[in-house]
C-alpha cells in the first residue's frame, strides 16, 4: 500500500509564518495538526471542516460532504476497500449516500462505486426503478467512455460501477446539502477524464490526480494526460478556486485541498508543487532545445532539487517516467 497519510513536517514558508505569528508547529501536517482523527476498519478519517471528512487509505482520497439532503462522496478508492470504505463512510454519519463524483476513470478512485453506490439512494430517486435507487454517479463523460470500454483497449468495467451521470460542460454546477458544489472539467491533465471538485461554502477543493503530493504528478499519456495540460490545471486552481491568505499567517477558514493522494494542503503547498512542475518541464524543454535523446534528458536529471521529496525510482510512477512523459509532450508540441 502507498503511504497515503504523509506525515512530513511543515514546508519552510509555513514554518517562517508561524514563526512571525509567535506559534510553534509539530512534527505533524496540518490535517492532524487541527482536526480530529478517527480510525475505523484500518482507515484513517479527518475531519476537516464541520461538514466535510477525508478518508485516507482506500485507495485514492475519499472526501465526505455531509448535510441536509445527505452525503455527497468524491471518489470511492479501490475495489478490494471498498467494503471498509463502507464502514468508514457510515462511522461518520448514518445518512443515505446520495451522489458519488468521480474525479478520473482510476480504478484506485473508480473501484468502490458499485459498493458504496449500492449502499445509498440516488439524488433524484425513481420510486418505480427495478434494481432499486443507487446513490447518483456523476462524472465526466469520458470516465463513462473508459470504464465502458468505449475508448481504448482496455476491458470493459461491469456496468454497476460505471456513472449513471455525466457531462462535458465546463462546469456542473448544483446546490445540494445547502452547500453550492461545482464540478469542474480540467480534461487532458493526469488523464482525459479529471474534475475538480469545488465546495464553495465549505471553501474546500478536491483536486483528483492533478495533484499527488506523494510524488510527481502522474502524466497518464495513455489515457489522454499532457503536461501543458497538467500545468494549466495547477495553474487554474491556484488562480480561481485555491484562495491565498493576507497577511502570511495561518487562518484556519482558508482554503483547504484534498488532492488525489497524500495530506490535506493549502494555497503554499500547491504553489510550490506548480512550481516543482514548471521547473522541471522547463529544465527539459532547455535540453530539448539542444538537441537531446530521452536518454541524454534523463541523464541530465532535470528534475535535480526535487527528486528526494516527489521522486521514485521503483513503482508505478517513477522519475524517469515524468521526465519522458513531459519529453513526449514537448516533442509533440514542437513537431
Ligand atoms: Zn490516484
Amino acid at each position: 500500500m502507498d503511504s497515503y497519510v504523509s506525515r512530513r513536517g511543515a514546508p519552510a514558508w509555513l514554518a517562517a509564518a508561524l514563526l512571525m505569528a509567535g506559534l510553534a508547529l509539530g512534527p505533524q501536517a496540518l490535517g492532524a495538526q487541527q482536526h480530529r482523527s478517527t480510525t475505523t476498519a484500518g482507515l484513517e478519517t479527518i475531519q476537516i471542516r464541520p461538514n466535510v471528512h477525508v478518508i485516507f487509505g482506500a485507495g485514492g482520497n475519499v472526501t465526505v460532504h455531509s448535510g441536509e439532503d445527505g452525503l455527497i462522496v468524491v471518489d470511492t478508492g479501490a475495489t478490494d476497500a471498498a467494503d471498509r470504505l463502507l464502514q468508514a463512510i457510515k462511522a461518520i454519519s448514518p445518512q443515505p449516500i446520495r451522489l458519488i463524483i468521480n474525479t478520473s476513470a482510476d480504478a484506485d478512485h473508480v473501484g468502490g462505486n458499485a459498493v458504496i453506490g449500492a449502499a445509498g439512494v440516488g439524488i433524484s430517486p425513481d420510486p418505480f426503478a427495478a434494481g432499486g435507487n443507487n446513490a447518483t454517479v456523476l462524472a465526466h463523460e469520458n470516465v463513462l467512455l473508459r470504464m465502458s470500454g468505449a475508448s481504448g483497449s482496455e476491458s470493459p468495467i461491469p456496468t454497476r460501477m460505471w456513472p449513471n451521470d455525466t457531462f462535458t460542460s465546463r462546469f456542473r454546477s448544483m446546490y445540494v446539502n445547502d452547500e453550492a458544489l461545482q464540478v469542474v472539467r480540467q480534461t487532458g491533465a493526469h488523464s482525459d477524464s479529471d474534475v475538480f471538485v469545488v465546495f464553495r461554502k465549505a471553501d474546500v477543493v478536491v483536486t483528483g490526480d492533478i495533484v499527488d503530493l506523494r510524488q510527481f504528478p502522474v502524466i497518464d499519456t495513455a489515457k489522454g494526460g499532457t503536461i501543458q495540460g497538467e500545468l494549466d490545471g495547477l495553474n487554474r486552481l491556484l488562480t480561481e478556486f485555491i484562495i491565498p491568505n493576507l497577511p502570511l499567517v495561518l487562518k484556519p477558514g482558508r482554503t483547504l485541498v484534498v488532492p488525489g493522494h497524500g495530506y490535506v494542503a493549502d494555497y503554499g503547498e500547491i504553489v510550490e508543487y506548480r512550481d516543482m512542475v514548471t521547473v522541471v518541464k522547463d529544465n527539459v524543454e532547455e535540453l530539448v532545445k539542444k538537441g537531446m535523446t530521452l536518454q541524454q534528458v534523463k541523464a541530465a536529471n532535470p528534475a535535480k532539487g526535487y527528486r528526494g521529496r516527489y521522486g521514485r525510482d521503483t513503482g508505478p510512477w517513477t522519475t524517469d517516467m515524468f521526465i519522458e512523459a513531459i519529453y513526449n509532450g514537448l516533442k509533440k508540441v514542437g513537431s
